[in-house]
C-alpha cells in the first residue's frame, strides 16, 4: 500500500510510528502538523495565521490545511503517509478529490495516557527526535542522543493545552474513524503498549 492516513490523538504515537513506517517502506512523510511548525519558525503569513490557534491546541481552519497539502499530496507520486490530516470531516472529504487513500490506521490511547505521555515529551530542537522522560528519556539530560541538539517541549504539550487538544480530538476527529470504517478503509491498532507494538501491528497490516 503506498497512500496512507494516521489518525488518533495527540500523544498516540504518530509521528514515531510514521518515522519508522517511512524509513521501512520509503514513503513521503506529510505531517501537517510538522509542515505548521516550520512555517510558524520562518514567520511566514501562513505561519502568523496558524500560530495562534495552534498554541491554544485548536484546529486551524480547513482551507488553509487543505491549500497547504494538496499540492504536496498530488506530487508524491511514489506514495504518501499523512500524518495529523486529515482531521475533520471537510478534510477527509476535499481528500477524496485529490487522491484515493488505500489505508487508514488508528491508533487509540485513552485521555489519561495521552495527557500522561505529552506532558513528559521533548523533542529535539535540531533534528525533531522524540524522546520520553518517563519511558525513553534521552542518555544525556536535556540533549538529544542522535545529533546532540537541545531537547524542548512544545507550546502546546502544556498540560491545560492537553487537555484541549484531546477534546478537539473527540469532537472533530474522532468521527473520522466510522468515516473510514464505512468505506473499509480502516484498521485499528492499540497505542497503549507503545511504538514498538504498534509498528508490528501496522506491518502486520501492510508488510
Ligand atoms: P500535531 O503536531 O499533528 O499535533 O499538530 C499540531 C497543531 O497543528 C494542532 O494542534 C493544530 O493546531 C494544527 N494542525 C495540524 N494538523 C492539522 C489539521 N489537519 N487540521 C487542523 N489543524 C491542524
Amino acid at each position: 500500500m503506498t497512500r496512507v492516513a494516521l489518525l488518533g490523538p495527540p500523544g498516540a504515537g504518530k509521528g514515531t510510528l510514521a518515522k519508522r513506517m517511512i524509513e521501512t517502506w520509503g514513503f513521503t512523510h506529510l505531517s501537517t502538523g510538522d509542515i505548521l511548525r516550520d512555517e510558524v519558525a520562518r514567520g511566514t503569513d501562513l505561519g502568523v495565521a496558524a500560530k495562534g490557534a495552534m498554541d491554544a491546541g485548536e484546529l486551524v481552519s480547513d482551507d488553509i490545511i487543505i491549500g497547504m497539502i494538496r499540492g504536496r499530496i498530488e506530487s508524491a507520486n511514489k506514495g504518501y503517509l499523512l500524518d495529523g490530516f486529515p482531521r475533520t470531516v471537510a478534510q477527509a472529504e476535499a481528500l477524496e478529490t485529490i487522491s484515493e487513500l488505500e489505508a487508514v490506521i488508528s491508533i487509540s490511547l485513552s485521555r489519561d495516557e495521552v495527557v500522561r505521555r505529552l506532558t513528559a515529551r521533548r523533542v529535539c530542537s535540531q533534528c525533531g527526535k522524540i524522546f520520553n522522560l518517563a519511558f525513553q528519556p534521552p542518555a544525556n539530560p536535556g540533549v538529544c542522543d542522535a545529533c546532540g541538539g537541545k531537547l524542548i517541549q512544545r507550546d502546546d504539550d502544556k498540560e491545560d493545552v492537553i487537555q484541549n487538544r484531546y477534546d478537539v480530538y473527540a469532537s472533530s476527529t474522532a468521527p473520522l474513524i466510522d468515516f473510514y470504517r464505512k468505506r473499509g478503509l480502516l484498521h485499528e491498532v492499540d497505542g497503549s503498549e507503545g511504538s514498538g507494538k504498534a509498528f508490528e501491528a501496522v506491518a502486520g497490516l501492510l508488510g
